[in-house]
């Protein structure tokens, strides 16, 4: 691959949660759940107890890592409510990389006051996934639609989820679908609405991103990293190992870092 061509493009990272770049994994195998799932996992735990400090550091040295890898732009999942999307702000402060910022409530529930705080900061609302949600998912997604921002979600990363409930939602994008059926992703690129999808974060959790039926069925698709501890956010190696490990064009692979996200994303970007 030309690395001076792609030096050249305008590239985009389309999922990451740089939060918990500060968290070292014990050398043990964890699920989805045991390590991402909100409130409970071992993530949530650690980011409930780590000083601001500690968060912010881990973010400049990821957003270090991106910038260095030639990223552009980058869609932070933010986690922790408004202070959560305050502290990657300062961590952001002087920097040349853009960054699309979803948030997401500090507890479990619809608050009109708080959502309409984070919608006021943020580009719109990145969830985990349905499954975590009772019905005031409904009301955030409808909350996010109302103000025109972004409302995206995490779908069917570890177990199949009900594609109709979140095609409900009307999410700008979703994350993953490794466990969507067939169907699903035909639903999902019927209503044209773009995949962001993290091949080697799945790989970390035994999974596979479904990228030849989304190719199938012409989905919008495009790249991310996930959780920074558990893949760096270097969205060019990402790029590489999809290449490497998928039957996959190069052309087509490079428009999942470059134009297809810039299309997705035009009206948040600079
Ligand atoms: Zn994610």
């Amino acid at each position: 691959m030309e690395e001076h061509y792609l030096k050249s493009l305008f590239l985009i990272n389309s999922h990451t949660h740089i939060g918990d770049a500060f968290i070292k994994l014990p050398g043990k195998k964890y699920s989805v759940e045991e390590l991402v799932a909100p409130v409970y996992g071992y993530k949530h735990r650690m980011l409930e107890k780590a000083s601001k400090e500690k968060v912010i550091n881990g973010m400049k040295k990821a957003i270090d890592l991106m910038e260095k890898a030639g990223t552009n732009a980058f869609v932070d999942f933010r986690e922790g409510g408004i202070e959560g999307i305050k502290l990657l702000k300062k961590a952001l402060d002087g920097r040349k990389i853009e960054a699309i910022i979803l948030g997401r409530p500090k507890e479990m529930k619809y608050n009109e006051n708080e959502v309409d705080s984070i919608l006021s900061i943020a580009h719109g609302m990145g969830l985990s996934s349905i499954s975590d949600w009772n019905e005031d998912i409904e009301k955030i997604a409808e909350h996010a639609h109302k103000r025109k921002k972004i409302f995206a979600l995490h779908v069917s990363e570890a177990k199949r989820e009900n594609i109709d409930e979140v095609l409900k939602l009307k999410p700008s994008f979703v994350v993953h679908l490794c466990m969507a059926s067939k169907r699903d992703i035909e639903k999902v690129a019927e209503e044209d609405i773009p995949v962001v999808i993290c091949p080697r974060s799945n790989a970390f959790f035994g999974l596979r991103p479904k990228i030849e039926l989304l190719m199938e069925y012409n989905a919008t698709i495009m790249l991310g990293t996930d959780n920074a501890m558990v893949v760096e956010p270097d969205i060019v190696e990402e790029l590489k190992y999809t290449i490497k490990n998928f039957e996959i064009d190069e052309k087509e692979a490079i428009k999942m870092v470059s134009s297809n996200p810039k299309k997705v994303f035009k009206e948040f970007l600079i």
